[in-house]
């Protein structure tokens, strides 16, 4: 069995590491000759929009899966003539605009913050006069770790808001005063067979994911099973096979959707260790076309992204219990490095080496 990656940063770079204990063979397709997908699998480089070096990729794949959603849905549907492509482009459709993203989630029964199509400053003032402020005024395509959104607390700021993104083709959301940020991680076969991990809580600074706690603490039952009913409506709307991940906020109790990930998801991470298969292998088991695994966690875990640096790796390995993911990248500002998981029983008996990570990371 040979799947192919599109992308080779570190989610491609983890699923590969995950699929060869099961016999899969990967290699993966990045436009960067160090991206570093390449240290772990076979690199394929070349362009997105070059049919030709889409086509020597695929020689002898028997699956072809991604692990960015801005992969460009003509190379995906390009490159479906030669092998089976999972999760299907049209999951890609979904989630490269957010204005679809949110009329996806509407039509079928995820509920989400209000919004509207903004194509002027005249739309915006429309909405605010509706919805009221604050608000959250994004670009449609290419946002991501918080970039490309701005929240618009004043009517004096509506016109220059529209002026910074560039005034049409945005979307504008209610400001959601939310008491947590969670999202769920759920599987889909080639038969159809669905799994769910637990609800994941999220903590971001400056738009960037930086610890997660699984499960999320203090969940009652009916949310966790109201977000597996969401999540089950996307992927049999879509004809899902692989991972997803969708994030929400919760805001009076209630889930609101914010936004989908057509693929393995940074708040996943902790499955690694935290769970009876990770969401890697089952991403690589539903896309090979295996049965997929139990997604039970193994206790409790807290999952730290190192972002921009990270601190000398024997003083993290000193800290009990860490398990440390370095993605062989060069250290930037605002780049995400690696990941640590701490597990234990329950999250009490983790705090010492939480709190002692933290201080690592800070002096960093
Ligand atoms: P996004 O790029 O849409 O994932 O947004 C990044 C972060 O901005 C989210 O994780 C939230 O913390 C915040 N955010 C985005 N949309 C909203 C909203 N409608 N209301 C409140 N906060 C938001």
């Amino acid at each position: 069995m040979k799947i192919g990656i599109l992308g080779g940063g570190q989610l491609g770079r983890m699923i590969a590491l995950a699929a060869y204990p099961l016999g899969i063979e990967t290699r993966v397709f990045d436009p960067s000759q160090d991206s570093c997908g390449g240290q772990v699998t076979h690199l394929h480089v070349g362009r997105y929009d070059d049919p030709e070096a889409l086509k020597r990729f695929a020689e002898g794949l028997d699956a072809i899966t991604y692990e960015f959603e801005n992969v460009p849905v003509d190379a995906a549907r390009h490159l479906a003539q030669y092998a089976p492509i999972y999760p299907p482009p049209q999951s890609l459709e979904a989630a490269q605009d957010r204005l679809i993203e949110k009329r996806f989630f509407r039509d079928h029964g995820v509920p989400t913050p209000e919004f509207a199509s903004i194509e002027s400053a005249c739309d915006l003032r429309q909405f605010a006069n509706h919805a009221g402020l604050p608000l959250v005024l994004k670009t449609r395509r290419m946002g991501y770790d918080g970039k490309g959104q701005i929240v618009v607390r004043a009517d004096s700021d509506i016109g220059s808001a529209c002026e910074e993104l560039g005034h049409s083709s945005l979307i504008a959301e209610a400001f959601v005063p939310f008491e947590r940020e969670l999202s769920i991680l759920a599987v889909r076969a080639h038969d159809g067979a669905t799994a769910f991990y637990p609800l994941v809580e999220n903590h971001h600074r400056e738009g960037i994911l930086r610890v997660s706690r699984a499960p999320a603490p203090e969940i009652g039952l009916e949310l966790q099973a109201q977000a597996e009913r969401y999540a089950l409506n996307v992927l049999q709307a879509l004809d899902y096979v692989g991972v997803l991940a969708i994030e929400f906020f919760v805001a009076n109790g209630r889930l609101l959707a914010n936004e989908m990930a057509p693929r393995v998801h940074n708040s996943g991470h902790w499955t690694i260790e935290g769970a009876e298969t990770s969401q890697f292998e089952n991403h690589a088991r539903a896309v090979a076309g295996l049965p997929l695994g139990s997604t039970a966690p193994r206790g409790a875990s807290i999952m730290l992204n190192l972002i921009g640096t990270t601190p000398p790796t024997p003083a993290i390995l000193t800290v009990e219990g860490a398990h440390l993911h370095l993605y062989g990248k060069t250290p930037r500002t605002g780049r995400k490095l690696g990941h640590i998981t701490l597990r234990g029983h329950d999250f009490s008996t983790l705090e010492p080496q939480f709190h002692a990570l933290c201080a690592l990371i800070e002096a960093s």
